[in-house]
Order: C-alpha cells, then sequence, then structure tokens
C-alpha cells in the first residue's frame, strides 16, 4: 500500500499497522525519505536518530505477535532539543549544550517508548525556547514549509515543521509563554498546551518553570488528544504535577454528551482593539460566525487585567530563566572554557555558550530579582498574575460571567519573513494572546482557521481555544467541531 503522510493520522496509521496494510519499518522509511528531500532546506531536524528502522523493527515484531499493541505502536514521532532521551545528544538548541547527551528518559519520553513509538529525531528550537521564530536557534533558523522566506515560529519551530513536511507523523514541544501554539498557528497544525501540572515536566530542560508545560503537535486534534492521554498523568518525580482528577474518557463522554453545540464561547474583543492584523481578524471573526453557526452560544466577555500579560509575562519568566540556567557554568554541564581563575572559568564559558537572547533575559532576570527591584518588579508581576488568573476564573466561574471556552486569534499575525524583526520587543508582542494561558495555567490550543494571502502564498492562520483548569476535553470537543 502506498503510504500518503499527508492523509495519515494516529488512528488511521494504526488501524493499517494492525490490518498489516504496511508495516511500521515501511511508515518510518516515508518519514525518512521526506525528511533527505526537505531536512536540508527547511532545517527542522537538529538529529536524525540512527536506529530508526530498528525502533521500527520492535514495534512490528509487537504487533505482529500482538504484544501489548497500543494506538502508538509504530507511530513516528519527533521531540524537540529540550526533552530528554536517554543516552542521545540533547542540547536545547544551544551551543552551551553542544555535546550534551541525555542521562535519564523524561517522564514524557518513558511514556512513549513503553507505548512503542518510533522516534525519528530531536527538532530545532529557539535556544533554550527563548523565542518566537527558531531564529535565536544556536544551530540556524527553521524555514516554514508553507513559505521557506518565513519562519515556522517558536520556539517549538522545528516541531511543527515536521509535522507540517511529514517528517513524523506527530510531534512534541514545550510551551511556556505560546511555544506550541505559535509555532502550530504558523505551520498549519495542531497544537496543545495542556493544564500546568497535567504532564509531567520531568526531564524537560526547564526555563520558566512555573509556566513550562510540554505538548503535542499533529495534523488533527484527535492526533493531539491521543498524544495528550499517553503523555499526561501524576508523576512523583515533579513536584509541580497535579494529582490524577483529569477524568476518564467515558465519564468526559457523559459530562459533554447533550451539551455538544450548547457550550458557551467567550470572546474577549476588547483584546483585539489594535495591534491584530486585518486579514487575521476578518479570519477570527469568519471562525466566531461558525462557531455560532454550530450552534454554541457566544457572548462577549471583559478580561480586564489581562491586558498586563505581556508585562507579567516578561518579567517572571526571565526571572525564572535567569535562576535556571545558573547550572550551566561549565563545571556541572556542556561546554567548558577555561578562564583566569574559578570565576573566569564561568564567565567564559557563558559568553561563549549562549547566544544574545538568553543573555538578554538572564540579565533581565536577574535585575527583577535583585535586592532593591525584586518588589518593584517581581513581586508586582506576581501580584498581576493573580488579577490576570481571576479574571479567567471569573470568565469561567457558572456565578459570574460562566462561558465554557474562550476564543481568540492564536497570533496577531500569519508567519513573518525570515529576519523581519529586528528588535526584540516587536518579538515579544507576538505572544498577547497565548501569554494568559501559561499565566494562569490553563489549556488552550491552536487549531488551524484558514488562510491569508500574502505575496501570493496562502499563509495558515490558527484559532486559540482555552478552557478552565483541567478541561482539555472542552476544548477538543471545540475542536472537533471546528475542524469539520
Ligand atoms: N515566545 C515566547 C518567549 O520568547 C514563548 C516561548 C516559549 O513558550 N517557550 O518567551
Amino acid at each position: 500500500m502506498e503510504i500518503d503522510l499527508s492523509k495519515l493520522d494516529i488512528k488511521k496509521a494504526h488501524e493499517h499497522l494492525v490490518n498489516g496494510d504496511f508495516t511500521a519499518v515501511e511508515l518510518a522509511e516515508v518519514c525518512l525519505k521526506n525528511v533527505k528531500e526537505k531536512n536540508e532546506d527547511i532545517n527542522a531536524y537538529l538529529e536524525i536518530y540512527d536506529d530508526v528502522l530498528e525502533q521500527a523493527k520492535k514495534a512490528d515484531e509487537r504487533i505482529k505477535n500482538k504484544d501489548n499493541v497500543t494506538e502508538l505502536t509504530g507511530i513516528p514521532i519527533a521531540l524537540k532539543d529540550n526533552i530528554l532521551n536517554e543516552g542521545r545528544a540533547v542540547s536545547a538548541g544551544s551551543k552551551i549544550l553542544e555535546n550534551y547527551k541525555g542521562t535519564y528518559d523524561a517522564t514524557v519520553v518513558k511514556k512513549l517508548k513503553d507505548a512503542g513509538v518510533v522516534f525519528i529525531g530531536r527538532t530545532n528550537m529557539d535556544e533554550f525556547a527563548m523565542g518566537s521564530s527558531t531564529e535565536n536557534s544556536a544551530y540556524g533558523v527553521t524555514k516554514n514549509p508553507i513559505d521557506l522566506t518565513r519562519v515556522s515560529g517558536g520556539s517549538s519551530g522545528g516541531s511543527s515543521a515536521i509535522v507540517s513536511m511529514n517528517g513524523a507523523l506527530v510531534s512534541l514541544g514545550s510551551d511556556t509563554g505560546g511555544s506550541v501554539r505559535q509555532p502550530a498557528s504558523f505551520c498549519g497544525v495542531v497544537g496543545l498546551k495542556p493544564t500546568y501540572g497535567a504532564v509531567s515536566r520531568y526531564g524537560l530542560i526547564a526555563m520558566g518553570s512555573s509556566l513550562d508545560q510540554i505538548g503535542p503537535f499533529g495534523k488533527s486534534v484527535s492526533d493531539a488528544e491521543i498524544l495528550f492521554d499517553v503523555i499526561k498523568g501524576y508523576d512523583k518525580l515533579d513536584s509541580t504535577s497535579l494529582p490524577d482528577v483529569l477524568q476518564s474518557k467515558d465519564e468526559v463522554k457523559d459530562l459533554l454528551a447533550g451539551r455538544q453545540g450548547k457550550l458557551t464561547i467567550g470572546i474577549p474583543t476588547h483584546l483585539f482593539a489594535d495591534g491584530v492584523d486585518k486579514d487575521v481578524l476578518e479570519n477570527f471573526n469568519q471562525s466566531v460566525e461558525k462557531i455560532k453557526s454550530l450552534g454554541y452560544e457566544v457572548k462577549d466577555i471583559e478580561l480586564p487585567n489581562t491586558k498586563y500579560s505581556l508585562a507579567v509575562y516578561y518579567v517572571l519568566m526571565p526571572a525564572e530563566a535567569s535562576s535556571n540556567l545558573s547550572r550551566f557554568d561549565g563545571v556541572k554541564y556542556g561546554l567548558r572554557k577555561e578562564g583566569e581563575n574559578l570565576l573566569g572559568d564561568y564567565l567564559e564559558t557563558r559568553e561563549v555558550g549562549f547566544g544574545e537572547e538568553v543573555k538578554r533575559r538572564i540579565m533581565l532576570g536577574t535585575h527583577v530579582l535583585s535586592s532593591g527591584y525584586y518588589d518593584a518588579y517581581y513581586n508586582k508581576a506576581n501580584i498581576v498574575r493573580e488579577l490576570i488568573k481571576s479574571d479567567f476564573d471569573k470568565a469561567f466561574d457558572p456565578k459570574a460571567i460562566g462561558v465554557d471556552a474562550i476564543l481568540t486569534p492564536t497570533t496577531p499575525t500569519p508567519a513573518f519573513k525570515i529576519g523581519e524583526k529586528k528588535d526584540p520587543l516587536s518579538m515579544y508582542l507576538l505572544d498577547i494572546f497565548t501569554a494568559p494561558a501559561n499565566i494562569t495555567g490553563i489549556p488552550a490550543i491552536s487549531i488551524p482557521s484558514g488562510t491569508v494571502e500574502r505575496e501570493g502564498k496562502d499563509l495558515p492562520v490558527g484559532l486559540q481555544i482555552m478552557a478552565n483548569h483541567g478541561r482539555e476535553d472542552i476544548i477538543f470537543s471545540i475542536g472537533r467541531s471546528m475542524s469539520i
């Protein structure tokens, strides 16, 4: 059987694998062929593993022997370069970890291995996940497969491009302020940021620990859901991991049964007052019309403090990152450069090992945490964080505003040109719709919502759906009905 990856999702691939229409080896070979043709140009993979076919052979044996076969057995997947996979290189897109190898499996990797996936390789990213375009990677930009003159988004730009160019069926990324959803929207794929604490962060190279979540990319909402179901769950190795209060699938079905189309959707129109591209806004308004036509109730809502999200994010994230990155000192991990004395070693290693954006954020973060400025910036940001949380609590509270979900565009613009954004602030502004979900910890997904034309090319645009803590079920349900 001819394998066309662009027409496959996990469910279909799984059916074909168990029916014997094709093998996991054949499926992996198609990925490798696509990668060979396209990766040199696109630069989505930093490394293709050399044992892909062996992994696939093992999956085939498992399928042949009906030995603990899961929906993911034999499914080709790519991993962002900041998720540890034992014995394999992992660099977080940085020179400072150029020759570093994972010393253990991240919990998500362990779960995927148990499920029998085939890891194709590790994907490019902005250095330490700081950025929105992968231009901050120490290993070159990842081009957008739909228009090679544009960025694929970031920081998980490699993972979104891989799914878009069929270099794997699905992938994992990480999202601290939008790094799964924004590249998903730029590349025309689905990307989910789960509820904070739903997926273990054990083995994820930390950036902003109170904001980071690992999330799946796929071509369909159902792929994101299947992957989420496998990687989620309480993990005692992550102290911020949530207990398993997320309902089982059947309970969720009961909960939503009969309510499909009766859910209420909030639209914070006031947030789109300025800065959103005219075509993106028009595309969003079409999505709102569509959701109304599906029978959902739509109402305009106010999130009065949410306009401060970027200010809060760009204080908290650098603060947490500057402290997380202090471990890269040339002694414990990766690159080591000799200076005149111990302090010299630190300075030299970090000078050579870190790129410009990482240094900028370390300086910003160290500044906002320094005595004298701590109250003015870091504490203030935490107070405003609580206010933003209360905006969303009220929105979801049935006794207050009482919506089931909130819609926004995922990003204010479609993918921009490589090299276009020279000023870091203009890049930071792109996170305006995605950062609130990280600040509050709620789940959010980006699904493709159509295209806008730029220079004769149809560039994908994403629709973001947010719901209350632990309510990924609502997101998937709306996402599925919108994708039809
Ligand atoms: N673009 C945001 C930043 O640069 C988000 C990054 C992320 O989610 N990892 O911080």
